[in-house]
């Protein structure tokens, strides 16, 4: 895939996946970019992808274990999509982008089993982007500016993000959005997503007990506080804040 070409084509509801595309290439190196498709830009009709981690399955150890990224992904993740797939058969909705799909099935009930597996797909993509094996410093710059002005500093920021991903009641997800001009931190229970609110996704944590029960069974908080300390890819954050 061009990934400049595919930026041409980028338009407001597929930014989003864009900036997937390109965190991955930055930290695969373009070579590896070809060999992925990306939900955004799948032939209209053709069945939606399971797109590529962008690291090895080990690579998040000893934070999080390489045999629950093999379920999460290759079984959670993977099962997302192919159910996504089965449920579009013979759907007029089979056409269009995953983005514009979780917009169009969002609050229908009729449409939920729809939405949960969309948004799931969408979600468990922007997650293992969201995470790298080794964070570094805490962003500088532009993006180190926003956090100060938002949160005050960036430790009351991992305060609040600790705390949102740490009592969302059962399951769901953290996130750190753009919201006008300043960063927030919200949770969402189940599959909600930001994409269908009018603020833009920049990071999240899946707290979802198949993120990390088999490393750390019901110690949500450890397994949370390993990703904010260790696991956060701030040049993620940074592209999706453009
Ligand atoms: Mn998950």
């Amino acid at each position: 895939m061009n990934t400049s070409t595919s930026n041409n084509r980028l338009d407001r509801r597929t930014f989003v996946s864009g900036a997937l595309v390109t965190s991955a290439a930055a930290l695969l190196g373009s070579s590896s970019v070809g060999r992925s498709a990306a939900p955004a830009f799948r032939p209209a009709g053709a069945p939606h992808a399971l797109p590529p981690l962008p690291w090895a399955h080990s690579a998040l150890e000893p934070h999080i274990g390489r045999r629950t990224i093999e379920f999460h992904y290759d079984k959670h993740h993977a099962g997302y999509v192919a159910k996504l797939n089965d449920l579009l058969k013979d759907s007029a909705l089979a056409t269009l982008d995953l983005e514009q799909l979780i917009v169009e099935t969002a609050h229908d009930v009729n449409k939920a089993a729809l939405f949960n597996n969309a948004a799931q797909v969408w979600n468990h993509a922007f997650y293992w982007n969201s995470l790298r094996p080794d964070s570094g410093a805490p962003p500088a710059g532009r993006l180190g500016k926003l956090i100060d002005t938002s949160f005050g500093s960036y430790s009351a920021f991992k305060e609040q993000l600790a705390s949102a991903a740490t009592t969302q009641f059962g399951s769901g997800w953290a996130w750190l959005v753009l919201d006008g001009s300043k960063l927030a931190v919200i949770k969402t229970p189940n599959a909600e997503t930001p994409l269908t609110m009018n603020v833009k996704p920049l990071l999240t944590i899946d707290v979802w007990e198949h993120a990390y029960y088999l490393d750390r069974q019901n110690a949500r908080a450890a397994y949370v506080q390993a990703c904010i300390d260790s696991l956060l890819n701030w040049e993620f954050v940074a592209q999706n804040l453009g």
